[in-house]
Protein backbone atom coordinates (compact mmCIF):
# COMPACT_ATOMS: atom_id res chain seq x y z
CA UNK A 1 0.00 0.00 0.00
CA UNK A 2 0.79 3.61 -0.71
CA UNK A 3 -0.94 5.97 2.16
CA UNK A 4 -0.78 9.46 1.84
CA UNK A 5 -1.71 11.14 4.68
CA UNK A 6 -3.55 14.50 4.90
CA UNK A 7 -3.82 16.78 7.34
CA UNK A 8 -7.05 18.50 7.70
CA UNK A 9 -6.56 22.10 8.78
CA UNK A 10 -3.97 20.48 11.00
CA UNK A 11 -0.73 21.84 11.83
CA UNK A 12 0.93 19.50 14.37
CA UNK A 13 3.21 17.78 11.55
CA UNK A 14 4.74 15.74 14.66
CA UNK A 15 1.02 13.89 15.47
CA UNK A 16 1.19 12.75 11.25
CA UNK A 17 5.33 11.37 11.45
CA UNK A 18 3.82 9.20 14.55
CA UNK A 19 0.84 7.89 12.38
CA UNK A 20 3.04 7.59 9.73
CA UNK A 21 5.64 5.42 11.99
CA UNK A 22 2.66 3.61 13.53
CA UNK A 23 1.14 2.62 10.00
CA UNK A 24 4.42 1.59 8.25
CA UNK A 25 5.23 -0.88 11.21
CA UNK A 26 1.64 -2.46 11.15
CA UNK A 27 1.79 -2.50 7.30
CA UNK A 28 5.27 -2.89 6.99
CA UNK A 29 5.56 -3.62 3.34
CA UNK A 30 3.55 -0.16 2.67
CA UNK A 31 5.02 3.13 2.38
CA UNK A 32 2.91 6.18 4.45
CA UNK A 33 3.83 9.71 2.64
CA UNK A 34 2.71 12.85 4.47
CA UNK A 35 0.99 15.47 2.45
CA UNK A 36 2.42 19.15 2.21
CA UNK A 37 -0.26 20.84 1.66
CA UNK A 38 -3.10 21.07 4.05
CA UNK A 39 -7.04 20.78 3.44
CA UNK A 40 -8.77 23.47 4.93
CA UNK A 41 -11.96 22.51 6.98
CA UNK A 42 -15.33 22.74 4.70
CA UNK A 43 -17.41 25.06 5.88
CA UNK A 44 -20.70 23.03 5.17
CA UNK A 45 -19.92 20.04 7.60
CA UNK A 46 -20.38 21.98 10.12
CA UNK A 47 -23.67 21.96 12.35
CA UNK A 48 -24.01 25.04 14.58
CA UNK A 49 -26.75 23.25 16.88
CA UNK A 50 -24.08 20.28 17.31
CA UNK A 51 -21.20 22.37 17.45
CA UNK A 52 -19.45 19.30 15.48
CA UNK A 53 -18.85 18.53 11.89
CA UNK A 54 -20.32 16.15 9.69
CA UNK A 55 -18.06 12.97 8.98
CA UNK A 56 -19.17 12.31 5.57
CA UNK A 57 -18.69 15.45 4.17
CA UNK A 58 -15.11 15.87 4.95
CA UNK A 59 -14.73 12.20 4.11
CA UNK A 60 -16.07 13.11 0.41
CA UNK A 61 -13.52 16.09 0.46
CA UNK A 62 -10.70 13.94 1.22
CA UNK A 63 -11.99 11.92 -2.17
CA UNK A 64 -11.92 15.10 -3.71
CA UNK A 65 -8.41 15.58 -2.72
CA UNK A 66 -7.19 12.32 -3.67
CA UNK A 67 -8.99 12.65 -7.22
CA UNK A 68 -7.65 16.74 -8.01
CA UNK A 69 -4.13 15.11 -7.19
CA UNK A 70 -4.02 11.99 -8.57
CA UNK A 71 -1.03 12.44 -10.76
CA UNK A 72 0.87 14.11 -8.53
CA UNK A 73 1.88 11.51 -6.32
CA UNK A 74 1.09 8.08 -6.55
CA UNK A 75 -0.93 6.50 -3.55
CA UNK A 76 -3.67 4.33 -2.94
CA UNK A 77 -5.12 5.02 0.36
CA UNK A 78 -5.74 8.31 1.94
CA UNK A 79 -5.98 9.32 5.65
CA UNK A 80 -7.17 12.47 6.67
CA UNK A 81 -6.38 13.85 10.07
CA UNK A 82 -8.63 16.86 11.67
CA UNK A 83 -8.70 17.87 14.95
CA UNK A 84 -12.41 18.84 15.07
CA UNK A 85 -15.36 17.15 16.55
CA UNK A 86 -17.10 14.36 14.13
CA UNK A 87 -20.01 13.19 14.35
CA UNK A 88 -22.53 10.84 12.10
CA UNK A 89 -26.15 10.45 12.22
CA UNK A 90 -27.78 8.45 15.01
CA UNK A 91 -24.25 8.81 17.33
CA UNK A 92 -23.07 11.41 19.43
CA UNK A 93 -19.61 11.37 17.83
CA UNK A 94 -17.03 9.41 15.83
CA UNK A 95 -13.46 8.58 16.22
CA UNK A 96 -13.01 8.19 11.94
CA UNK A 97 -15.03 6.96 9.61
CA UNK A 98 -13.82 4.91 6.09
CA UNK A 99 -15.44 3.91 2.81
CA UNK A 100 -15.38 0.24 3.10
CA UNK A 101 -13.10 -1.80 0.83
CA UNK A 102 -12.55 2.07 -0.62
CA UNK A 103 -10.14 4.65 -0.78
CA UNK A 104 -10.56 7.32 1.71
CA UNK A 105 -10.50 7.66 5.21
CA UNK A 106 -10.69 9.76 8.23
CA UNK A 107 -9.62 10.36 11.72
CA UNK A 108 -10.50 13.28 14.53
CA UNK A 109 -7.75 13.80 16.96
CA UNK A 110 -10.60 15.88 18.66
CA UNK A 111 -11.25 13.64 21.43
CA UNK A 112 -7.94 11.25 22.14
CA UNK A 113 -6.36 13.82 24.20
CA UNK A 114 -6.26 12.92 27.85
CA UNK A 115 -6.96 16.44 28.72
CA UNK A 116 -10.45 16.32 26.96
CA UNK A 117 -11.19 14.17 29.51
CA UNK A 118 -10.06 16.03 32.62
CA UNK A 119 -6.67 14.22 32.80
CA UNK A 120 -3.23 15.15 32.70
CA UNK A 121 -1.82 16.04 29.07
CA UNK A 122 -0.19 12.29 28.49
CA UNK A 123 1.66 12.80 24.60
CA UNK A 124 2.47 9.27 24.51
CA UNK A 125 -1.45 7.65 25.57
CA UNK A 126 -2.56 10.83 23.12
CA UNK A 127 -0.24 9.17 20.16
CA UNK A 128 -1.07 5.97 20.98
CA UNK A 129 -4.62 6.20 20.43
CA UNK A 130 -4.36 8.26 17.22
CA UNK A 131 -2.14 5.39 15.83
CA UNK A 132 -5.07 2.98 16.53
CA UNK A 133 -7.96 4.92 15.32
CA UNK A 134 -5.26 5.32 12.19
CA UNK A 135 -4.79 1.30 11.73
CA UNK A 136 -8.41 1.06 12.62
CA UNK A 137 -9.89 3.06 9.66
CA UNK A 138 -7.66 1.64 6.64
CA UNK A 139 -8.46 -1.68 8.24
CA UNK A 140 -12.13 -0.55 7.07
CA UNK A 141 -10.69 0.12 3.40
CA UNK A 142 -9.09 -3.18 3.37
CA UNK A 143 -12.68 -4.62 3.78
CA UNK A 144 -12.57 -4.76 7.26
CA UNK A 145 -15.75 -5.15 9.36
CA UNK A 146 -15.80 -4.45 13.00
CA UNK A 147 -14.44 -7.83 15.30
CA UNK A 148 -15.95 -8.71 18.17
CA UNK A 149 -12.31 -9.30 20.00
CA UNK A 150 -12.78 -6.13 22.24
CA UNK A 151 -8.82 -6.26 22.03
CA UNK A 152 -8.51 -6.40 18.34
CA UNK A 153 -7.58 -2.69 16.46
CA UNK A 154 -11.05 -3.36 14.20
CA UNK A 155 -13.51 -3.53 17.77
CA UNK A 156 -15.34 -0.62 17.20
CA UNK A 157 -14.87 2.07 20.31
CA UNK A 158 -17.74 3.74 21.74
CA UNK A 159 -15.79 5.72 23.85
CA UNK A 160 -11.94 5.96 24.53
CA UNK A 161 -11.89 3.63 27.55
CA UNK A 162 -12.66 1.20 24.64
CA UNK A 163 -9.57 2.09 22.35
CA UNK A 164 -7.39 2.04 25.71
CA UNK A 165 -8.29 -1.52 25.58
CA UNK A 166 -8.12 -2.51 22.25
CA UNK A 167 -4.34 -3.20 20.66
CA UNK A 168 -2.53 -1.30 17.81
CA UNK A 169 -2.70 -4.78 16.19
CA UNK A 170 -5.40 -6.97 14.14
CA UNK A 171 -6.23 -10.24 16.03
CA UNK A 172 -5.57 -13.42 13.97
CA UNK A 173 -9.10 -13.54 12.31
CA UNK A 174 -8.88 -9.96 11.00
CA UNK A 175 -4.50 -10.45 10.24
CA UNK A 176 -5.59 -13.45 8.03
CA UNK A 177 -8.23 -11.75 5.65
CA UNK A 178 -5.78 -8.96 4.78
CA UNK A 179 -2.78 -11.01 5.21
CA UNK A 180 -1.26 -10.07 1.81
CA UNK A 181 -1.14 -6.44 2.86
CA UNK A 182 0.96 -7.02 6.13
CA UNK A 183 4.75 -8.38 6.21
CA UNK A 184 4.80 -11.62 5.21
CA UNK A 185 8.24 -12.32 5.74
CA UNK A 186 8.24 -11.37 9.86
CA UNK A 187 10.63 -12.99 11.53
CA UNK A 188 9.40 -15.71 14.21
CA UNK A 189 9.68 -14.82 17.75
CA UNK A 190 12.06 -17.57 18.68
CA UNK A 191 15.12 -15.71 16.94
ZN1 LIG B 1 -14.86 1.27 12.59
ZN1 LIG C 1 -10.23 -8.82 14.79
Amino acid sequence: MRILILPIDLRDRRILNEIADGLSKVFSGSLCLISKSILPIPRKAYNASRRQYLSTIILNCVKDYAERNRNKSTFNRILGVTDVDLYAPGLNFIFGEAELLGEAAIISLYRLRPEFYGEQPNRDLFTERAIKEAIHEIGHTLGLRHCPNPTCVMHFSLHIGMTDRKRREFCNGCRRKIERYLNPFRAPDFL
